[in-house]
């Protein structure tokens, strides 16, 4: 897939727009990669090295094409890591990156964690599942499943600010972002998936779970979705 996860060119640009005051080619880690559909949204915008991190090597791969296409190879570096132990010095980064994978560390570890790699003054962006409705929903099954820590977008400032950062933005993605843009992409794809796989038991679960997320999304998508979270480590 071109994206792995719900997201949108304009919506990085967006996060992109609250940060004032990088310095001339900031450093940048783009963390959970994916294919890197935003980690060239990165590089365009910014003058300034990437490194763009995902579990799986495929992913990697991916990126690496991709960065060829788009004549970036010099500028992005994608390299296989889990997220849980990043291979990067202390306070080595101006921008950390994470959209629609940080849920893979935990929203406030992620945060935490993930801290002492900004230098002072460094800024992390990243996209969060949140409850949008008023008023809680009562928890589905999938819901618990899949994003067992989700919160209102109140809550997650708050852990943004426990984590020791100051709160710049926060916005919710439009829905476009995972209908048209993941969804639709999903659906179609999986019947070449399923030939592809042979069918084989992994294949048909993995087809029948994205179709369930879908059919969840329909039914219930005005209650969630993801929230861009944009915080920014002190000078001191
Ligand atoms: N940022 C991309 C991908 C989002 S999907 C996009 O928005 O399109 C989440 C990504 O996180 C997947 O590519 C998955 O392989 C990666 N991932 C999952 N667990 C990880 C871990 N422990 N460390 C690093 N990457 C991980």
């Amino acid at each position: 897939l071109d994206r792995q996860g719900p997201g949108d060119d304009a919506q990085t640009r967006r996060a992109l727009s609250f940060i004032d005051g990088l310095p001339p080619r900031p450093r940048i880690a783009d963390i959970g990669c994916g294919t890197g559909r935003q980690t060239a949204v990165l590089a365009s915008a910014l003058d300034g090295p990437v490194t763009a991190v995902d579990l799986l090597p495929e992913m990697i791969e991916g990126l690496h094409r991709r960065m060829e296409t788009e004549g970036r190879t010099e500028q992005v570096t994608g390299i296989v890591a889990s997220m849980l132990s990043l291979p990067f010095a202390e306070a080595s980064f101006d921008l950390l990156w994470a959209e629609g994978s940080i849920y893979n560390i935990g929203f406030e570890k992620g945060l935490t964690q993930w801290r002492r790699f900004l230098k002072p003054g460094g800024v992390i962006a990243v996209t969060e599942c949140s409850w949008l409705a008023p008023s809680r929903l009562p928890e589905t099954a999938y819901i618990r499943e899949n994003f067992p820590d989700i919160g209102t977008p109140a809550a997650k400032v708050r852990i943004l600010e426990k984590a020791g950062y100051v709160p710049l933005a926060h916005f919710v993605l439009p829905q476009h972002c995972w209908t048209q843009n993941y969804y639709a992409a999903v659906a179609a794809r999986i019947p070449d998936f399923l030939e592809e796989q042979g069918h084989s038991p992994a294949a048909v679960r993995m087809a029948a779970l994205m179709r369930e997320e879908i059919e969840h999304y329909c039914a219930h998508g005005t209650d969630y979705g993801y929230v861009f979270y944009i915080g920014q480590k002190p000078e001191k």
